[in-house]
């Protein structure tokens, strides 16, 4: 019944939520199949999956002409590493995961994944060697056992409860008394924010890819589920290639690089010491975060 249910439940989400600025990548699987730009070249081989390096060359892009929302991003994801990209809301931070998944190509340039172009590949072996933590996660009306199974059809309980033990919420779930078979969605438990996050985290622990994109929530978390949320993405980057969509710097700091957006454009990139003491707008966007964390009582 799962694997009837879910993609049924799946198309809801997709005509309610399509039109959201961040889409859940499988929230709209089902919905890409119909975008007729987006189509694999005939024969289209699978993208061979190494350790997950990722280069975007020279990439131009815009969703109504005359509106440019990238302008020549060159970017260097070298393969392990977590690379966090901050701006402003709007600057384009988004864009440049979605294009990464594949959901739209490039007006021009070339994003590469282990040295093969992503328009030349299957998209689904793509978004296969995905996995992403978005900030607001889709919960089916469905156990919440069957909404972390989600993360690779097929798993078993056992591969689900020991995700759920390394996403910090197994301890949570058995204290519940329907435990693993409780229903969440709609009519189900109340999930918080934080909750729905490591949902997610235990759905991409399950998939087990080389690659991560994860999608900081906009709005702040209370801090223990900001810690906990924090420590989770750090173990789970490990030895991953990572793309940190940041809203709020909190996560950036050990970044091995960080990218700074500025309308469609990269304008500075380099670690969090070497950005602060370029005095640009890294550092002015931290100071002011710093002040606001001050104004702001926990
Ligand atoms: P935020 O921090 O608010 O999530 P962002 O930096 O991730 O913002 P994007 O979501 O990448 O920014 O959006 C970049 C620009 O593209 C914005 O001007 C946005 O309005 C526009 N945009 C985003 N999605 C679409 C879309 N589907 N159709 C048209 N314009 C879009």
């Amino acid at each position: 019944a799962l694997q009837v249910c879910l993609p049924l439940n799946a198309l809801g989400f997709v005509y309610r939520e399509a039109r959201d600025a961040w889409v859940n990548a499988e929230r709209l699987f089902a919905l890409l199949r119909e975008r007729p730009e987006i189509r694999d070249p005939p024969d289209a081989p699978a993208l061979r999956v190494g350790a997950g390096d990722i280069v975007f060359e020279h990439v131009h892009f815009h969703y109504d002409p005359g509106r440019p929302v990238l302008v020549d991003v060159n970017l260097h994801i070298a393969a392990g590493t977590t690379v966090a990209v901050v701006g402003r809301s709007g600057s384009g931070k988004s864009t440049l995961a979605r294009l990464l998944l594949r959901y739209y190509d490039p007006g021009s340039g070339r994003i590469l994944i282990d040295g093969q172009d992503i328009r030349q590949v299957a998209a689904a072996s793509v978004r296969a060697a995905i996995g992403v933590v978005p900030q607001d996660t889709a919960l089916f009306n469905d156990t919440i056992g069957s909404n972390i199974a989600y993360g690779r059809l097929g798993s078993t309980h056992g591969e689900v409860v020991a995700a759920c033990r390394a996403a910090q919420l197994h301890e949570l779930i058995a204290a519940l008394p329907l435990k693993y078979e409780t229903p969440v969605g709609e009519r189900g438990v109340n999930i918080s924010g934080g909750e729905k996050q490591r949902i997610a985290i235990a759905r991409a622990i399950l998939k087990d890819p080389p690659i991560l994109i994860f999608d900081e929530a906009t709005s702040a978390l209370d801090s223990d589920s900001e810690h906990a949320i924090t420590q989770e993405l750090d173990r789970l980057s490990r030895n991953r290639t990572t793309l940190i969509i940041a809203h709020r710097l909190s996560t950036v700091v050990n970044a091995h690089l960080i990218v700074v957006m500025d309308r469609g454009r990269i304008v500075e990139q380099g670690s969090h010491a070497e950005l602060l003491r370029r005095r640009g707008m890294y550092a002015r966007l931290w100071l002011l975060q710093q002040r606001m964390d001050k104004e702001t009582p926990h």
